[in-house]
């Protein structure tokens, strides 16, 4: 064994996978994950844990995952995180806790997200289960939406005796778990849904297709409900459009669409009644981990897939890992490109698109070089479907019903960093409603501080 290497991880091959949902990484077995965990140096100034915004005690749980005692792991994951099998695999780990990992520097750093996801992996399988609080103290929270963010604040507060009621608008609860990334790296029924599960197990409610603004107010669940307070966890999921010519042709999908039908909807299965026009040479208009995932779920719906970014692949947003991925599974990647019209039939549907070449000139305002047009470098590529995958932004909803609750010019409600207090008593934020997009263990880290300042508030009151 080579102490400066990472224990590899199985992973379905390239081809295999591109033509299936199943997931992608297989993990580890008992053995590899024990003999990962054995290259952690314990140090006693652990930097992963400054790494990890949920600050799991990670050298901890290496050591008992070392020692082959997985349940004590778990419970010790347990006390920072609700959703271990989800960020074992899909949080950056890279910039966070294994970034700033001690054996990084001069090897690989430790496998973390891997250990994670091995033990959360054991837990479901060999039946561990959360214990549900002895006694609640007779308060009442409501969380608006069922993403990462409101998961980790109902959690947290029920264990500190609360009566939680998640409110979520779609028939389903999870977020983005569900509706967004893909089943091939995030399995739905067996991963997401078990660790939900863990959540009720805590006591907490959860109420499907209540859409707060529409179907209920904030005020009404304060004033008529006996709320004691709220906590707003209801994501960024407004997708932008480019505003070119074309943009509304049949054919057209936002990546929040693409992948809802896909991964709520479960467009891909045939059992399903509820199919997707998922395109035999379909472009991804963006460069970002969503616009991988549409990428890669058009390709294993049998299409040819383009991904038109304007930069180079140096300044792709996307996880390496990702990238690396789709390339391996045959995406092609049109760089330093950029869409000027969508090209339409006459029945309205998409038959091309317009393209113009670009290089890169002098950085811009967030420090990376800005693309700049070639002139006369304008070319067409025939396509049957366009997918934009631009980013996306709160829904305006909830604020433009609550009174009194402030947002600022990007539309993300205010909230303080440290307790997820809004501009509004008794009602308390956190996530990508208040960050804008941003990942899983960002939106868990502001579920805990909500929960934290929800806790303070009612505990003087
Ligand atoms: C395709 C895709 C891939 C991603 N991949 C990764 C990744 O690999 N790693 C990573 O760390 N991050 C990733 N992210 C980002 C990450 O998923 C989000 O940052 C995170 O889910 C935000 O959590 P949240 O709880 O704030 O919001 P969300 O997960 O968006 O959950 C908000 C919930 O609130 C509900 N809601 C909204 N409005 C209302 C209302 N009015 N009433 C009731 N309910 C409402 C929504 O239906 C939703 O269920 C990805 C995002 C996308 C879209
Ligand atoms: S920094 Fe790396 S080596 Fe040190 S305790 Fe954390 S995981 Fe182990």
């Amino acid at each position: 064994m080579d102490v400066l290497k990472k224990v590899p991880v199985r992973e379905q091959d390239a081809k295999v996978r591109a033509t299936n949902f199943d997931e992608v990484c297989l993990g580890y077995n008992m053995e590899e994950a024990m003999e990962e965990a054995s290259r952690c140096l314990k140090c006693n100034n652990a930097q992963c844990v400054k790494g990890c915004p949920v600050g799991i005690n990670i050298p901890e749980f290496v050591n008992k995952v070392q020692a082959g005692d997985i349940k004590a792991a778990a419970d010790v994951i347990a006390e920072a995180s609700a959703l271990p099998a989800v960020c074992g695999r899909v949080c950056p780990q890279e910039s966070q806790c294994e970034g700033k990992c001690i054996r990084g520097i001069k090897g690989e750093a430790i496998s973390i997200g891997k250990l994670e996801r091995f033990v959360a992996d054991w837990s479901r399988e060999n039946g561990v289960v959360p214990e549900k609080p002895a006694n609640t103290n007779g308060k009442k929270v409501a969380v608006i939406g069922s993403g990462p963010a409101g998961l980790t604040c109902a959690g947290d507060l029920a264990k500190l005796g609360y009566e939680v009621t998640i409110f979520e608008a779609l028939h389903k609860a999870g977020g983005v778990l569900v509706y967004g990334i893909p089943e091939f790296r995030l399995p739905k029924d067996t991963v997401v849904q078990h660790e939900i599960e863990n959540v009720k197990k805590l006591g907490v409610k959860i109420e499907t297709n209540v859409v707060v603004g529409k179907s209920v107010t904030i005020d009404e669940l304060l004033e008529e409900e006996g709320f004691d307070a709220i906590f707003v966890g209801s994501g960024a999921g407004l997708p932008r459009f480019m505003g070119i010519p074309g943009e509304n042709a049949n054919g057209v999908f936002s990546a929040n669409e693409y992948l809802t039908r896909n991964n709520l909807m479960k467009a891909f299965r045939e059992d399903y009644d509820t199919p997707i026009i998922g395109g035999k040479k379909v472009a991804v208009v963006g460069g970002g981990n969503v616009a991988m995932d549409a990428a890669r779920t058009a390709l294993r719906l049998g299409a040819e897939v383009h991904i038109i970014y304007r930069r180079s692949e140096e300044e792709l947003p996307a996880r390496v890992e990702e990238v690396h991925h789709a390339k391996e599974e045959g995406v092609i990647f049109d760089l330093l490109t950029n869409p000027t019209e969508i090209i339409v039939d006459e029945n309205g549907w998409v038959k091309g698109m317009k393209l113009i070449k670009m290089e890169l000139g002098e950085p811009d305002a967030s420090g990376r070089r800005s693309p700049v047009e070639i002139p006369d470098s304008e070319y067409e590529l025939e396509l049957d479907t366009v997918i934009m995958s631009l980013g996306t932004s709160p829904n305006p909803l909830i604020s433009s019903t609550t009174k009194g609750l402030e947002i600022n010019k990007r539309k993300c409600i205010v909230a303080e960093e440290v307790n997820g207090k809004t501009t509004k008593e008794g009602v308390y934020a956190g996530g990508d409603a208040v960050t804008g997009a941003a990942t899983v263990i960002l939106a868990m880290e502001a579920g805990k501080k909500g929960a934290k300042g929800i806790h303070e508030y009612l505990s003087s009151k």
